[in-house]
């Protein structure tokens, strides 16, 4: 989708610190990081939330988990949040579907 900054990153159409790319999946480092370890994980398809999906993206949204988990396997992290922020209220602010995983310091519960 043009003028989507995640669709333009996924495409190369715009730069990111790449950590992980296939034809579904991307990530890369997140541009404003809220811990040691922030990464941002998406779907290469333009999906604006995950209220958006659809039940064809199941597969698809098993595959960002389990690249999660191989992405803080591959950093030697073994603890660590993924947090998907669905909708503006829920403090989303870009409308590509995207997981943070985040990882290196404390984190509290609830979270705020
Ligand atoms: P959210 O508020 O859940 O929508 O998260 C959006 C995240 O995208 C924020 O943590 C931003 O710092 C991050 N972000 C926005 N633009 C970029 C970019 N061009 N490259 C990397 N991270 C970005
Ligand atoms: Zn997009």
């Amino acid at each position: 989708m043009e003028n989507c900054i995640f669709c333009n990153i996924a495409s190369g159409r715009t730069q990111a610190r790449l950590i992980y790319q296939d034809e579904d999946i991307a990530a890369f480092k997140d541009l404003n990081p809220q811990a040691p370890t922030h990464i941002l994980i998406i779907p290469v398809k333009h999906i604006a939330s995950l209220s958006e999906a659809a039940e064809e993206d199941a597969l698809l949204l098993g595959k960002i988990q389990l690249t999660a988990a191989k992405i803080a396997k591959e950093l030697g992290i073994k603890d660590f949040r993924l947090v998907a922020n669905n909708g503006k209220g829920a403090g989303q602010s870009v409308m590509h579907l995207h997981y943070h995983l985040m990882a290196g310091r404390r984190f509290l519960w609830p979270a705020g």
